[in-house]
């Protein structure tokens, strides 16, 4: 059985159409559910006329709902929805889908599926930014073209709560203080520091943003986890405890590596989990007067800083 599809979703590459029909007949056979799209291919045309719908450099006095950078340029989104980055996406490449339930989700279903998926050439690429639900082909795309007309299964066209693709994760190289640059990525309700253990470059790679890191201050850092629905408190900057630190609110920790959600912070607020409290604002302040001063801040500097505005705030 081909891959079902609902929503207007399709596949026009017949390697991508083929390895998923093939990966959804596997889990039938095994008693899953088939496999259903609610999103394939993207246009690259559509996606550019979307982005200019949405976006803009110069939204006056319009609401504005976040902002992304894209050719070195901050846009404004203008619109209540997102729009992922022109030419970034493997939806536009022909590569990925965006499943429907029971495989857009942590279920046994969908592990089973990340299994068998490997003989496919087909991962779960969207656990690697928290958007279960989509999975990717990383085979030889074979013939462009619209396919045979299929139909939509059964169950198909339920209308189950599905999570809303968030093709705006951005990676971003954190700078200000000394010479060092922290990486981070940054989604809807998401912060993660990288380590030099993690696989950041393929995790870079693989997301659906610019290939490049965006360079951004520590000054630059409140505006952006506004505008992506994260909290402020989240962050510090320690040299004791290895430099920039982000706060985990599952496990109250305070340290480089961590990833701060806003779903685990829901989950803290209501076990009653008592968290650190932090306060970057001195931090972000001293950074900005350096700046302002034209001074490079070093690791003692930011730290004698930060203790003079505590000391002013306190008297
Ligand atoms: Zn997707």
């Amino acid at each position: 059985m081909p891959l079902g599809f609902s929503d207007g979703a399709y596949n026009h590459a017949s390697g991508t159409r083929n390895a998923f029909g093939a990966l959804s007949d596997d889990l039938v056979r095994e008693g899953h559910p088939p496999m259903v799209s609610r999103s394939g291919d993207r246009e690259p045309a559509d996606q550019l006329r979307i982005w200019y719908e949405r976006m803009t450099l110069s939204p006056g006095n319009r609401k504005v709902y976040g902002r992304k950078w894209w050719q070195g340029r901050l846009w404004y989104q203008i619109h209540p929805d997102a729009v992922g980055i022109p030419d970034t996406s493997n939806h536009e490449k022909r590569r990925s889908n965006d499943l429907r339930a029971p495989y857009n989700a942590d279920t046994a279903a969908a592990r089973r599926a990340k299994e068998l998926a490997k003989r496919h050439n087909i991962t779960r690429e969207g656990e690697n930014f928290r958007e279960l639900w989509h999975w990717t082909y990383w085979g030889p795309l074979g013939t462009i073209g619209a396919p045979a007309p299929a139909p939509a299964p059964a169950g198909g066209s339920t209308n189950a709560p599905v999570p809303k693709e968030d093709d705006d994760m951005l990676m971003l190289n954190l700078h200000g203080i000394g010479t060092a640059t922290h990486k981070v990525a940054l989604g809807p309700g998401i912060f993660r520091h990288f380590i030099g253990t993690d696989p950041y470059e393929k995790i870079k790679n693989i997301a659906r943003i610019q290939d490049d890191w965006q360079d951004v201050s520590y000054t630059e850092l409140p505006a952006l986890l506004r505008t992506y629905g994260c909290d402020l408190n989240i962050w510090d900057w320690n040299p004791s405890a290895g430099g920039f630190c982000i706060l985990d609110p599952l496990t109250g920790t305070v340290k480089p590596g961590n990833v701060w959600t806003a779903s685990g912070a829901t989950r803290a607020a209501i076990a009653g989990i008592k968290l650190p409290a932090l306060d970057p604002a001195p931090i972000v302040a001293a950074v900005r007067a350096a700046l302002a001063n034209g001074v490079r801040l070093d690791e003692k500097a930011i730290a004698k800083l930060v203790d003079e505005l505590q000391k002013k705030t306190d008297g």
